[in-house]
């Protein structure tokens, strides 16, 4: 995809039209809903997505939102959730930094009588009321389909594999989304897994350190990367970068991130995973406004799914959306559908 038919593609796209309509003549005070994003380095979603799509949706629907940043601090996740619970806010949304953490704030706010949704990431062993995200598995099973994509007929090639927090319930449902499809070729030797490792809180700079260690234990031999996603990428594709090994080795992602597209158009990433944001955004707003008005049976309709918390041991009524595979060919449709500015992917080297 070149750069200049990236820009004329998007000259010809309309206006997307936002489905949920701010009302109109009402003077009743606006009930807040706080959110508290996980951090700012683990992906530039939270900073650049999540926290601007969820303030319109709310505040479209004529809802107050509050969003705030833990930054990757356990201990400012609590003081901002106690902040919340003393604010009163009408439903609190989380993305938590660790199962413990967040169920430990979803019990505070039961007892406050404020209704939880956990957005994006689930505190298994919580309290929450509500779950949105994606269907996670199938985020790694497409992982695992891009690497295989990418890596062709290379019988016996050589992997590593850079995973996301141990603390994550997703980095967990990725992982076995991965599994599932290179599980069996692992076990007949189709491929070989020269290592696997967690990173702590998705940091790339410990994915880098972590990716150049079992890199260097391997003798510097490699075919092909299991990154979980864009930010954990491109740090391996810096290491891969000073080898010499940069658009040779395939590297999967997530997330869909300006960088992790410009790695791609350039040949150095091999994939990426879109999940539409936006839907998220605008899916939690929904139910977060339901449960603000009381609706409780409108928000259970919204939640047409369930999530089983095998700690707590019962089903959290979910909403789990799709996601996409992005190779080269399908960055077009990313920028006809106004998800990234061409402007912003071909800056620079790409
Ligand atoms: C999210 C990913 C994100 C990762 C690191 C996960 O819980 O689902 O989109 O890349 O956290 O922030």
């Amino acid at each position: 995809v070149s750069c200049g038919l990236l820009v004329l593609l998007v000259a010809s796209c309309g206006t997307p039209v936002d489905p949920l309509a701010p009302p109109t003549g009402s003077r009743a005070p606006k009930p807040v809903v706080g959110v508290i994003l996980p951090d700012r380095e683990s992906s530039a979603r939270w900073d650049e997505q999540d926290a601007p799509l969820l303030l319109q949706a709310l505040n479209f629907a004529g809802v107050d939102g509050v969003v705030e940043n833990a930054d990757g601090d356990e201990a400012k996740f609590a003081s901002i959730a106690d902040q919340m619970i003393a604010d009163r806010v009408a439903v609190l949304m989380t993305t938590p930094l660790s199962p413990e953490g967040g169920a430990e704030v979803e019990r505070k706010a039961k007892a406050a009588n404020i209704p939880v949704i956990n957005y994006d990431r689930i505190s298994l062993g919580g309290a929450a009321d509500y779950y949105v995200s994606f269907d996670n598995l199938n985020v790694g099973e497409l992982q695992a389909e891009g690497l295989l994509k990418c890596l062709g007929d290379r019988p016996g090639a050589r992997i590593i594999e850079l995973q996301g927090a141990p603390t994550d319930n997703n980095a967990t449902l990725f992982f076995d989304g991965q599994r599932r499809k290179l599980g069996p070729k692992y076990d007949t030797g189709a491929l070989k897994l020269v290592d696997s490792r967690p990173v702590e809180k998705w940091d790339p700079v410990l994915g880098r350190a972590a990716f150049e260690q079992m890199l260097a234990a391997n003798g510097g031999q490699v075919d092909g990367v299991v990154a979980a996603n864009d930010g954990l990428a491109g740090a391996a594709i810096e290491v891969l970068k000073s080898k010499g090994l940069a658009g040779k080795v395939p590297v999967t992602g997530q997330d869909a991130t300006v960088e992790g597209l410009r790695a791609i158009l350039r040949g150095d990433q091999c994939m990426t995973v879109y999940k539409p944001i936006r839907d998220e955004a605008e899916a939690a707003a929904r139910l977060a406004i339901a449960v603000a008005k009381g609706d409780l049976s409108g928000a259970d309709d919204l939640a047409t799914g369930n999530t089983r918390d095998l700690v707590s041991k019962r089903d959290v009524k979910s909403v789990l959306l799709g996601a996409d595979l992005i190779t080269r060919d399908k960055v077009r449709a990313l920028v006809a559908e106004s998800v990234v500015k061409p402007v912003d992917l071909c800056a620079g080297d790409v």
